[in-house]
C-alpha cells in the first residue's frame, strides 16, 4: 500500500520526553479521508499511555485523540465528506462492524476489539496507529465526525473525547430535569460533564479537591460545590445525589464519594487511575447502590453529542499551546494546573 511520511510528536520510552519524529500514513483508500489536523486536545489518557501507566504501550507512541481539522483528500467511495469540509476524529478509527455491539452503534465495546486512534493496530499498514499530535491523519469516513459550524474549532477538539466520555454516561443513566448529579474531578472531562449535565437540565453538584475551582465551578454551571477535603461539607451532603460521574485520574477513596449517593444511586467511573480502587461492601449494600463504569461512546452517539453541543453552544475552556510545549503541559496536567483543557495549535508543528 502506498504511504507518505508526516511530521509528528511522540515518545520512544515511558520516561522519555515527547519529541518530533516522522511517522507513516497510508494513502487514502476508497472509503478514507485525509485530514489536515488543525487542533488536537490533550487528554490525561495521552499522558497515561505515553508513560505506559496502564501497560501495553507500543513505542514509538504518538498520542492525541481529540482531533479537528480540514479534509484534504477523499477516496473514490466517500459520500459523507468533500475536500475542504471540517472534520473530527475521536478515540476510535475502526471496529469489526459485525458484532452485536458494533451493530448497536457501540463500537467502543466491539467484541473483536476496536482500533483505537493511537496505540491500536492499523491493519492496512500492519503497524501501530498514531494519534493526533501530527500533521495529518487518514481515517475511514465511518469513523469521522461532522463538526457544528457555529462552534469555535479549537475549543471543539476536546468534545471528541472529554465531551463524549461525559455525555454518554449522563445519557445512559438518564440524567435530566429532576436529577441531582455529582461531578467529581474538574479537569478536562469533569468541566465538560458540568456543562453537559447542566444543558440536559440536571441540578449539578461539583465535588472538587481544589479550593481554587469553587467559584469557577459556578461559572461553568454548577448549582452547588462541595470541597471534598472538607469532612464537614462531605458529611452534610451524604445521601443527596442520584448519580455521580467520577472523572478523577489518580488514586482516591471511592467510598467517601459513594456515601454522597441516595438509595439506589449509582457512581460511574470514567476516570481511569492506574491502580485498583478498593470498594467496601457496606458502601454498596447499605442503600442498594451501584458502582459502574463507562468508556467513551460510539460514533453515532458522538455525532449526537456534537450536534447537542452545537445547539447548546457548548465548547471546552481551553489553553492553547504549541506542540513544542507538550512536556511542560503534561507536568502541569499532573498538578491539575489547567483550566480546563490544553489544545495544541498544530500549525506550530510546521515551524
Ligand atoms: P485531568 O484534566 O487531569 O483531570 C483530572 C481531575 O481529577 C483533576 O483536575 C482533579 O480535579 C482530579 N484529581 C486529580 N488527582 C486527584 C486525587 N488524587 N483525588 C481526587 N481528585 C483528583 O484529566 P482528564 O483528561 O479529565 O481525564 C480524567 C481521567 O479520565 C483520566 O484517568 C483519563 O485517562 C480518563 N479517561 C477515561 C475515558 C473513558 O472512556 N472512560 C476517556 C477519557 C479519559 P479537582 O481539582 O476538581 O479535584
Ligand atoms: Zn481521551
Ligand atoms: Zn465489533
Amino acid at each position: 500500500m502506498n504511504s507518505t511520511n508526516v511530521k509528528a510528536f511522540g515518545t520512544t520510552a515511558p520516561e522519555a520526553d515527547l519529541k518530533q519524529l516522522n511517522i507513516i500514513r497510508r494513502d487514502v483508500t476508497a472509503k478514507d479521508v485525509e485530514i489536515e489536523i488543525l487542533f488536537c486536545g490533550v487528554c490525561h489518557s495521552d499522558l497515561h499511555t505515553a508513560r505506559n501507566e496502564w501497560g501495553g504501550t507500543i513505542y514509538p507512541n504518538v498520542p492525541g485523540h481529540e482531533i479537528v481539522g480540514r479534509i484534504l483528500k477523499v477516496g473514490s467511495g466517500v459520500s459523507k465528506f468533500k475536500i475542504g469540509d471540517l472534520a473530527g476524529v475521536g478515540c476510535l478509527v475502526d471496529s469489526c462492524r459485525e458484532c452485536e455491539s458494533c451493530k448497536e452503534g457501540l463500537e467502543q465495546f466491539c467484541e473483536k476489539g476496536n482500533t483505537q486512534t493511537y496505540n491500536g493496530h492499523e491493519k492496512q499498514l500492519n503497524q501501530q496507529t498514531f494519534g493526533g499530535y501530527s500533521e495529518r491523519v487518514v481515517v475511514n469516513e465511518d469513523f469521522v465526525l461532522r463538526i457544528p459550524k457555529e462552534l469555535d474549532l479549537a475549543a471543539t477538539a476536546p468534545l471528541l473525547c472529554a465531551g463524549i466520555t461525559t455525555y454518554s454516561p449522563l445519557r445512559h443513566w438518564n440524567v435530566g430535569p429532576g436529577t441531582k448529579v455529582g461531578i467529581v474531578g474538574i479537569g478536562g472531562l469533569g468541566h465538560m460533564g458540568v456543562k453537559i449535565a447542566k444543558a440536559m437540565g440536571a441540578y449539578v453538584v461539583v465535588i472538587t479537591t481544589s479550593a481554587a475551582k469553587v467559584t469557577d465551578a459556578k461559572r461553568l454551571g454548577a448549582d452547588e460545590v462541595i470541597l471534598s477535603k472538607d469532612a464537614e461539607q462531605m458529611k452534610k451532603n451524604s445521601g443527596t445525589l442520584h448519580f455521580i460521574l467520577d472523572c478523577v485520574s489518580a488514586q482516591h477513596d471511592i467510598n467517601a464519594y459513594i456515601k454522597l449517593l441516595k438509595r439506589d444511586g449509582a457512581l460511574a467511573l470514567v476516570g481511569a487511575p492506574e491502580l485498583p480502587l478498593p470498594v467496601a461492601a457496606f458502601s454498596l449494600i447499605s442503600g442498594r447502590k451501584s458502582f459502574a463504569g463507562s468508556l467513551i461512546g460510539g460514533i453515532k452517539e458522538t455525532q449526537e453529542m456534537l450536534d447537542f453541543c452545537g445547539e447548546h453552544h457548548i465548547t471546552s475552556d481551553i489553553e492553547m499551546i504549541n506542540m513544542q510545549d507538550i512536556n511542560l503541559a503534561y507536568d502541569r496536567l499532573l498538578k491539575g494546573d489547567v483550566k480546563y483543557r490544553f489544545v495544541i495549535d498544530m500549525a506550530s508543528l510546521k515551524k
